[in-house]
């Protein structure tokens, strides 16, 4: 049975081209059938996500072969259903759902299905801009209540007296209490009366009001449009810029900054004295973004003190971090990690491509969609989908990181469509060479309305066999 179960999940997971990790082998000893009840609603889930496009009978079909036939986990059965059927895997829920008196003090991803009892809109000053936010208290059908904030209110806007499905809200500390922060991943859903009621003696504490609360974060903590921010790290590099200003010449001092959850660069835009690799803590910083990836600024109204504190060396925070992409996906960017996972698919205008010579567009047939007919100039991409199980990313990488992977130069590829008369041919072996293979990539994370991904400056295959795995460990069983 045993055994069966072993050359079933290889055969699938071959199928599949999943990777495999080494708790799913330690999964499969005790496993016990899921049954109909169980899955029930998860297969609702799943129609949910698949816009009722498959029926239910179908999904649950499918659910229960993965999960009791070829032994998959829960999660990763779920992604490769709504993957097959070409749903987003990314829209199955991930948070956990709990009660207000269960929250933590800094959730990461939390899920909440609740009441607003009030809310009110304000304006405050984000690094001198106006900038409105939402905020108000939350009950659920405990009577328990917690304060809100909503920091984009074009993602959410809360009514009093509408009960929402909050997914991927995060929550601070503040005066020892929990506060419910709606950052940008935030997903609401507006949700029937009768969902949640809440018990009439509830006493609704006021929502504070006038002034924005001074939050205490940690890098990967900073989304953009952030004020007040308060951060603690160690400067890892530093330099001077003189630029112009409207009001004269003006000196800005930019670099690293870094904590043991990330690196992020920061601009001063006074004078602090600050020293290359100083712990310092910054408050009344605020957060921009460029290019997706939020910056920490601060100015005349911010203040820099010198704890006396324990921080790792400059040496250990300057590395790259490992993060899993579900992590990568609650924050919604980093800067510098790596990300290990298996290539599921890849994109179109993976291999030989063609440019605009005037504004980089790839362009089809030598023709731009603004500039028209040009002299194209050939490049190397590669655009594909890694996942490591816990979510999905869509990895990019220019010319170098591409020849350097596949071992492939545009030249040898140029040569090989020429030779060929067939640009499909180089595209076809890109396939062969990326597609299913365990990889590593190293980059900065963002993400947009297309979801999550990394612009990669190193890249390598890597061995991850998860049969070989699986037969080493039987063949100890069978030893003792
Ligand atoms: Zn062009």
């Amino acid at each position: 049975m045993r055994a069966m179960s072993h050359r079933k999940r290889s055969a699938v997971e071959e199928d599949l081209q999943l990777k495999g990790n080494g708790s799913s082998i330690g999964t499969d000893m005790d496993w016990t059938d899921f049954n109909k009840e169980e899955i029930a609603p998860h297969v609702k889930e799943i129609t949910r996500v698949l816009e009722g496009k498959i029926r239910e009978q179908e999904i649950e079909k499918d659910l229960d072969n993965y999960l009791n036939v070829y032994r998959m986990s829960l999660e990763a059965s779920k992604r490769h259903i709504v993957r097959k059927y070409g749903g987003d895997p990314n829209a199955l829920t991930k948070g956990e759902r709990k009660m207000l008196s269960q929250l933590g003090l800094s959730e990461q991803s939390v899920d909440l299905l609740v009441r607003v009892m009030s809310s009110n809109v304000r304006e405050v000053s984000v690094g001198g801009n106006p900038k409105t936010i939402q905020s108000g208290i939350l009950a659920d059908e405990n009577g328990n209540t917690v304060k809100f904030t909503v920091w984009d209110v074009s993602k959410a806007d809360l009514k009093a007296g509408e009960n929402y499905l909050i997914r991927y809200a995060y929550t601070k500390e503040w005066s020892g209490q929990p506060e419910v922060h709606l950052g940008n991943r935030v997903v609401v859903e507006l949700r029937p009366q009768d969902e949640v009621r809440v018990p009439d003696d509830v006493v609704v504490p006021q929502a504070s009001s006038g002034y924005s609360a001074p939050i205490v974060a940690k890098v990967s903590d900073l989304r953009e449009n952030m004020n007040n921010v308060t951060l603690t790290g160690r400067i890892l590099s530093l330099r001077t810029k003189d630029v112009e200003t409207p009001s004269g010449k003006k000196s800005m001092y930019t670099g690293i900054i870094a904590d043991e959850t990330g690196k992020v660069e920061f601009t001063a835009w006074h004078d602090f004295g600050l020293k290359d690799n100083e712990v310092i803590t910054v408050s009344n910083a605020y957060v921009k973004g460029w290019k997706g990836i939020p910056r920490l600024s601060f100015g005349e109204r911010g203040q820099v003190t010198r704890p006396k504190i324990k921080m790792p060396a400059a040496a250990e925070l300057s590395q790259a971090a490992r993060k899993s992409i579900d992590e990568l996906e609650r924050a919604g960017w980093a800067s510098d990690v790596i990300v290990t996972g298996t290539i599921v698919d890849i994109k179109k205008g993976t291999g030989l491509i063609f440019r605009c010579p005037e504004c980089n567009r790839v362009v089809q047939k030598g023709v731009c969609q603004v500039h028209g007919k040009v002299q194209q100039v050939p490049d190397l991409r590669i655009k594909v989908v890694v996942d490591d199980g816990s979510a999905a990313i869509t990895a990019v990488m220019k010319k170098d990181v591409t020849e350097q992977l596949t071992g492939i130069t545009l030249k040898a590829a140029l040569e090989e469509a020429r030779e060929t008369m067939d640009a499909e041919a180089v595209a076809n072996r890109f396939e062969e060479i990326l597609l299913a293979k365990p990889i590593e990539i190293r980059g900065n994370v963002i993400s947009d309305d297309y979801g999550l991904s990394m612009n990669v400056n190193e890249a390598r295959f890597i061995e991850l066999d998860v049969r070989a795995e699986a037969e080493v460990l039987l063949k100890r069983i069978e030893v003792i």
